[in-house]
């Protein structure tokens, strides 16, 4: 077949997706897979940032770390370095792979659970010692927690956890708060009893004392001594009133109740803050807003009574009237945050719209929303791809809203960005976190790598918007958490076998082409050319789309893929596919604009500012030149001849003194362009011997021999307007001259 035949068939293919003749093969059940995603095939012996240990128990109880960094830590501490501990290390680094099998093939538990269920597997039968030392090992764990894999339920669990870590810290906060409350406020009611009529009964006394004294003393007659002149109550009744409904307020609350109280019949009732839906959530928030202000407005009461600071009348009637709309940002920031879980097949327009309504009224909510299909076909416009557009960008709708924390990121980068989540927990106000689950594409993928393939592609790109973090974008946005943020793709060297089995190390970039082609469903836009059918007419989609749309001629656009075997596919992508890719392409350069990479604002700026300065430095070159011309024809046009400088004269000679002709100076002879020294005192600063002024306060050389040609060097390197020049050394025996020769090469 002719080269112009079988590029037909692929430009039709191109064209209209249709496959005629031969050389566009289908690839519905070839097993391809993206080039860059073949050397993956088995995670479990991958050590990576998962299974994640949800840490809930010992140091750190709240956060995450990955199995490998626990393993890594405990064989820190356990295993001898070097070759005595090599045996040891081997059987950790097992174990820790039998654990990834483990969760691979389903199972599910608690670290040491994992733990102990793997080390029976590694034992071998003639030397069962792997499993004894890995059993007494886990004795020595520290800390403690549930194991998940990256699978589609890791966001959730995951965020959950984080969420608790959060509340955990808040409530520690508030219960201190309010327990030495309640123990100020009960203290002021004993004390009073103590000094009341009631108190001064003899059974009141008699219960005051410890029991060994009790029999020594007549409770009766005491009582009648001591309740002479007692008040009925020393405390007001308003005051008694206030403080008792206080307290009663504090012991009841259900935000945060007393964790000690909760088995106890009656403890008091306790809230919930997790919801499945913006609405409930919402709901749940402003039913409860009138409790809260009562919970506020006793911890005030009960901080000035125990200040002895309540002055009736002026807080009588400020706290008649406190009630939801005299909270302030830093009382509710006491309270927990809700976390609402969007559950994927919940995530429709009117979840999504009361969602920015939440958001955007700033309830202290932390949201997540989890992407599960990033690729769809429209349902207008055949064939064509709405490409998730309702997850993908309803993060980057959120950044508008005004001081909500956000956050988006696949699964497969969560743990790296942990410190973001965290922040993201910990801030006042409402908080959106969008993950790409790795679900929803159909293929051999596990969901770490989907995830991971479309935060490279661009498909998912992460950011992070901390509203609080700086008075400008450049602070409060960032796209630095992806590879390679200021390309349009991120390119990573790819090695392979050629056809004669050279080694062959290209710069193979990951393109959306290539996520969507780990799809199945979409198979279709895609079709493999066997190798004899490889010509210049394919170039890389990447190329592709940064040609010029009018010079990109009949060039079909590839992705490199890779077979089971591992044999290398070039696949011809159509042209709606490349659509899609393009328009994917243009988001993720707004992204890079909000993230203040190739903005084009400061890209012209930088353009304008750039143009004035290029002018001003021709100006000063010339401006530079005539005064060079000038000294050189003041230099000249006194003198008749040249004269002859004596052995051991000043190379320069001093003002006033006879000057060489310049076209007489020997260049091996070091000198100075007296005329144009500003008089900086740069060179004398080195050697006040070789360098003098004259009486004009001008440098000239008097004797290089007072000296080191390095002296002269550094000088020349120091003038600052390179007038020193040092000509060639004196003392051939002078140290590093061949390196001190090329320094004064361009100033010569
Ligand atoms: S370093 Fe240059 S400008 Fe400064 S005093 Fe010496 S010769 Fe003049």
């Amino acid at each position: 077949m002719d080269m112009a035949t079988q590029h037909h068939e692929q430009r039709l293919f191109f064209s209209t997706g249709a496959r005629h003749g031969e050389g566009v093969d289908a690839i519905d059940g070839l097993g391809l897979r993206p080039a860059l995603l073949a050397r993956y095939r088995d995670l479990t012996r991958l050590r990576y940032d998962y299974p994640l240990v949800l840490v809930g128990r010992g140091p750190g109880a709240g956060t995450l770390r990955s199995l490998s960094s626990v393993v890594d830590e405990v064989l820190q501490e356990i295993a001898p370095q070097g070759i005595d501990g090599e045996r040891l290390r081997k059987h950790v680094l097992r174990l820790e792979r039998e654990v990834r099998v483990l969760l691979a093939g389903g199972a599910a538990g608690r670290l040491t659970e994992l733990w102990a269920e793997a080390a029976p597997r590694l034992a071998a039968p003639g030397d069962p010692s792997a499993e004894g030392v890995l059993k007494h090992i886990a004795e020595k764990l520290q800390l403690d927690g549930d194991v998940v894999d990256c699978d589609r339920a890791m966001p959730a669990r995951v965020l959950a956890h984080v969420w608790g870590g959060a509340q955990q810290r808040k409530a520690a906060a508030f219960r201190t708060t309010v327990d030495r409350l309640v123990i100020k406020l009960s203290d002021i009611l004993r004390a009073a009893f103590i000094h009341s009529q009631a108190g001064q009964r003899p059974d009141a006394l008699r219960a005051s004392l410890g029991g060994t004294h009790r029999d020594a003393f007549d409770f009766s007659v005491m009582s009648r001594l001591v309740a002479r002149n007692v008040p009925k109550d020393e405390l007001p009744p308003a005051r008694r009133r206030r403080i008792e409904d206080a307290l009663a307020v504090l012991k009841s609350q259900p935000f945060f109740p007393d964790p000690r109280l909760a088995e106890r019949p009656g403890a008091p009732a306790s809230y919930g803050f997790r919801y499945d839906n913006c609405a409930a959530a919402a709901t749940a928030y402003r039913e409860r807003l009138p409790k809260l202000a009562e919970v506020v407005k006793a911890i005030s009461i009960a901080e000035l009574e125990a200040d002895g600071a309540y002055v009736e009348a002026r807080h009588d009637a400020f706290f008649a009237h406190f009630d939801d709309r005299a909270l302030s940002a830093d009382d509710i920031a006491l309270f927990p945050d809700y976390l609402v879980c969007v559950a994927a097949d919940r995530a429709d327009a009117p979840e999504n719209a009361g969602m920015m309504d939440m958001l955007s009224a700033g309830l202290p909510v932390k949201v997540l929303v989890e992407a599960t299909d990033l690729l769809e076909e429209a349902s207008v416009g055949a064939g064509h791809f709405a490409f998730g557009v309702r997850q993908v960008r309803l993060a980057n709708t959120a950044t508008g809203l005004g001081g909500v924390f956000v956050v988006q990121s696949a699964s497969s980068n969560l743990y790296a960005l942990r410190e973001r989540l965290a922040k993201a927990f910990a801030h006042r106000g409402a908080g959106l976190v969008s993950v790409y689950a790795g679900a929803g594409t159909v293929g051999e993928l596990p969901p770490y790598l989907t995830a991971a393939a479309a935060m490279e592609s661009r498909a998912f790109p992460a950011f992070t918007y901390d509203p609080y973090a700086g008075d400008n974008q450049a602070a409060r946005f960032t796209l630095e958490d992806n590879p390679q943020p200021e390309a349009d793709w991120p390119v990573t060297p790819f090695e392979y076998a050629d056809e004669t089995l050279q080694r062959v190390v290209e710069e193979t970039p990951f393109t959306i082409a290539d996520f969507v082609l780990c799809d199945t469903r979409y198979a279709g836009h895609f079709a493999r050319v066997p190798r004899e059918r490889w010509d210049d007419a394919m170039i890389p989609a990447d190329e592709w789309l940064a040609r010029d749309p009018k010079s990109v001629g009949d060039a079909i656009p590839y992705v490199l893929a890779a077979d089971p075997d591992d044999g290398l596919q070039r696949v011809v992508v159509d042209a709606r596919l490349m659509q899609m890719v393009a328009r994917c392409r243009t988001f993720w350069h707004r992204l890079q604009e909000q993230g203040g990479v190739h903005n084009s604002h400061a890209e012209i700026l930088l353009a304008r500012e750039k143009a004035k300065w290029e002018q001003a430095r021709a100006k000063e070159q010339d401006a530079l030149k005539a005064a060079a011309a000038a000294s050189m024809q003041a230099a000249v046009a006194p003198v008749a001849a040249p004269v002859e400088t004596a052995p051991g004269a000043p190379a320069s000679a001093p003002a006033g003194a006879p000057v060489p002709a310049a076209p007489a100076r020997n260049p091996d002879e070091a000198w100075i362009e007296t005329a144009r020294c500003p008089s900086c005192n740069e060179c004398q600063a080195i050697n006040d011997k070789v360098f003098k002024y004259n009486d004009d306060k001008q440098a000239y050389i008097t004797d290089v021999k007072l000296g080191t040609y390095r002296q002269l060097v550094e000088a020349a390197e120091a003038c600052q307007v390179s007038i020193i020049h040092p000509g060639k050394p004196w003392d051939p025996n002078e140290p590093g001259l061949e390196e001190l020769i090329a320094r004064a090469e361009s100033f010569q």
